[in-house]
């Protein structure tokens, strides 16, 4: 065993995993109180029509900048709240928040904005609330249209409990929202799901589509997602376009709309508004 690296180093016994484990526990602990305290935010990331050029919608992302830490990234906060419950009461602060935040813009505008919300639902809220009581009062209190609003689920919503998943995304239907499945191809989904559950939109994972830019494989890939959407009559969306070549063959090969740094990062609330009239064509 090398020990070289311990040498000059105070002797403390600190495992590895110890240490996350509590930077785990406080950061669930100091979460709840963000939450509780409302000091979280919603990002949206223009989601652009890869044809017209034009913002067909954004998604809404959380944000937490930490008083001490500094920004915790969601890649480590919401896998916290999914394991600690916090998740029904992120998910029901998402929901609301991107819902006042669109109505908002129609209000300012005077009238309804062409353009459409993507909210996140865990697979944790999928088991344990009841989304569309959660979604259909956010609609109402904001006085959003149902058509307005993306939900983006995962493949793991679907794989635990395929009935009950089943009856939520035909509710969500009934509210006249729009079901996403996020991060296509990174999970345990069967080709069955696809067919059965009322879904409108592929997104193909960002892992598939930055491969295009090294490998044949990731190619073939997305085209074969792009033309498993099209028989199954559902849109696409592609994550990570981080290239102009990037965003000009995914639209040669078809899919409708995509979101990437090439676009923009996402951005505050005024910011993406600002962003979506400035691409505006007619
Ligand atoms: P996601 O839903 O797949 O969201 C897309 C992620 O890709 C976002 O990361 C976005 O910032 C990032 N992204 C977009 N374009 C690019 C690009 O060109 N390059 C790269 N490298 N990344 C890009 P973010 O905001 O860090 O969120 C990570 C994940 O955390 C999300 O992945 C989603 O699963 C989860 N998440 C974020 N907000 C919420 C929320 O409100 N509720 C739930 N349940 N999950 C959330
Ligand atoms: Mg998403
Ligand atoms: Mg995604
Ligand atoms: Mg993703």
């Amino acid at each position: 065993v090398k020990q070289a690296k311990q040498v000059g180093r105070p002797q403390v016994y600190e495992p590895r995993e110890a240490s996350a484990a509590r930077r785990r526990f406080s950061i669930e602990t100091e979460l709840r109180r963000a939450l509780d305290r409302d000091q979280l935010k919603l990002s949206y990331q223009p989601l652009i029509n890869l044809k017209s050029g034009e913002v067909a919608g954004f998604e809404a992302l959380a944000r937490w900048t930490h008083d001490d830490r500094g920004e915790i990234s969601p890649a480590e906060f919401i896998p916290v709240a999914e394991e600690s419950g916090l998740i029904l009461q992120l998910g029901r602060w998402a929901m609301d928040k991107a819902a006042q935040t669109v109505a908002g813009w129609d209000t300012a505008a005077g009238e309804q904005l062409p353009i459409y919300v993507g909210v996140n639902l865990s697979a944790i809220q999928l088991a344990r609330d009841n989304i569309a009581d959660v979604v259909e009062s956010a609609l109402r209190s904001s006085g959003l249209a149902g058509n307005r609003l993306t939900l983006e689920l995962t493949e793991s919503s679907i794989v635990q409990d395929p009935a009950r998943a089943m009856r939520v995304f035909e509710a969500l239907k009934a509210l006249d929202a729009t079901v996403a499945m996020d991060d296509f191809g990174t999970g345990y989904s069967s080709l069955a799901y696809l067919q059965r559950l009322p879904i409108d939109v592929l997104k193909i994972d960002k892992s598939f589509v930055t491969g295009m830019m090294r490998d044949a494989d990731s190619v073939a890939i997305v085209r074969a997602v792009l033309s498993l959407a099209d028989a199954l009559g559902m849109s696409t969306t592609a994550e990570g376009i981080e290239t102009v070549e990037l965003a000009t063959t995914l639209a040669a090969l078809g899919c409708a709309s995509g979101q990437g740094f090439y676009f923009a990062k996402p951005l505050e609330a005024d910011a993406a508004l600002a962003y979506w009239k400035s691409r505006r064509k007619a």
